[in-house]
This record gives C-alpha cells, structure tokens and sequence, in this order.
C-alpha cells in the first residue's frame, strides 16, 4: 500500500520527546511522506507546550523541504463530556487536532462511559482524529466508536507505537482487531500514525500494515494512500 503521511508526531516542545522540528522534518522527507505533521501534547500533559505555543504556530512555514508539514495537537481528553484541554478558538487554528487519552490526565470510566466521552469528543468540529483508540486501560464500545466516527467524518487512528513490543497501552492489537472490523462494517475511514517521539521513527508504520494486511482491510479506507482525501478532514484543508 502507498504510503505518503504520517500525522502524529512530537518534538522536543513536547517535553518527553527528543528532536526539533527540523530534524523531525528531515526524517520525514527522507522516507518520502508528502503530508507530515506534528502534534505537540497539549497543555494538560505534564512538561509539555503552555496555550500560547499553539496560538504562535502561524509563523511556521507549511512548506518545508518541499514537503507539506501540518502543525496541530494531540488534545487530551479531560473528562466524559469530551472536553478538552485548548480553547474552542486556539484549535480553530491549528491545522490539525487529535484527541486522546492519557493516563496523567484522565483517569477513565467503564466502556459506557469512555465511549461516550470519545463521541462527544467527536462533535467537536476542530478534532479531526482520535489517537489510539486501542488501549486497554480505557475499555470502548468499538462498534458504537467506528459508527460515530462515520457520522463526524473523524479519523480513526491505527498507532504504530501502540503496536510495538514493550508498548504500555496493553493488547493493542486485539482492539485494533475489533475496531477494524467495526471500520469495515461503517465504512470509517482510518489513519496509520507513528506517534514518533524521536526522529528514527517517523513514518514508521510497519506493525499497522502488517495488521491492516491481515484483515484485508481496504485501501480506499486508509488516507495514508490517499492524500487528496486527507484535506476534507483536516482545518488545514478548509482554509
Ligand atoms: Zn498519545
Ligand atoms: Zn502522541
């Protein structure tokens, strides 16, 4: 499968990630993306950028070594109502947001209730992406996920650091398995990320395909083949 993008991604603004912008954008030209973003941590998680990082993005060029960088955040979500931990205006801004769970900043619920809190998360018109829906720390309703997801036109991501030996998000691919099939049935589109947190792994998105391959899930699915697709889903494509 085509594979030019990769969205997820953290610099050293992030606080516990290892390279600058450059560097990162170095990486992502050399492996070829045509659409390359980065996703600082938002304010709520320890050690990362304040508010005022995000509003100042604009005076980075989105052309860079002749690649198109997008520059958004990966938002924390803060409770089951979906909130989350940028104002509505600052995201209006930003190119792209993905809206996650971290253990520092969300303890979570039942799967009811971690469900409900991704939907309404959802409905939200600045969050473009859900970042790795697949941790078993924070049960969901994947059927009840990829239906919503459809309705919203909000991406599904399929993490490749999740995937990974070692990762902490426990039995990744079994949810990923389950959310999958839900994406099939739905038609919901899904986004292969890397999540790198260091220049080595941009674009880094092996474990993903391997899975997607797997359950023969279909291409036309998967915007990392179809960048053109990508604008209609993303701030970055409405300006
Ligand atoms: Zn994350
Ligand atoms: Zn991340």
């Amino acid at each position: 499968m085509r594979d030019v993008v990769d969205l997820h991604t953290h610099t050293i603004a992030s606080g516990h990630a290892y390279n600058t912008i450059q560097e990162m954008v170095q990486a992502a030209k050399k492996r070829g993306l045509e659409f390359y973003g980065i996703t600082e941590h938002a304010p709520a998680m320890p050690g990362s950028c304040t508010a005022m990082y995000f509003q100042n993005l604009k005076v980075l060029p989105r052309e860079r070594e002749g690649i198109t960088v997008l520059f958004g955040a990966e938002l924390n979500i803060l409770d089951f109502e979906g909130h989350v931990d940028l104002p509505q205006d600052t995201l209006a801004q930003l190119d792209l947001a993905i809206a996650s769970m971290h253990t520092p900043c969300f303890s979570g619920g039942s799967k009811e209730e971690n469900t409900r809190a991704y939907l309404k998360a959802m409905e939200n018109p600045f969050i473009h992406i859900i970042g790795h829906p697949d941790d078993g720390r924070y049960p969901v309703d994947y059927d009840a996920l990829a239906r919503g997801a459809a309705e919203q036109q909000v991406l599904l991501e399929v993490n490749n650091s999740s995937l990974a030996p070692g990762s902490y998000r426990a039995d990744s691919a079994e949810h990923y398995r389950a959310m999958l099939t839900a994406c099939k049935k739905y038609h919901t589109p899904v986004v292969i990320d890397s999540d790198a947190h260091v220049d080595l792994d941009v674009a880094v998105h092996s474990l993903a395909h391997q899975l997607l391959s797997e359950m023969d899930f279909p291409e036309e699915l998967v915007v990392n083949a179809r960048p053109a697709l990508l604008k209609k889903y993303l701030n970055y494509g409405k300006r």
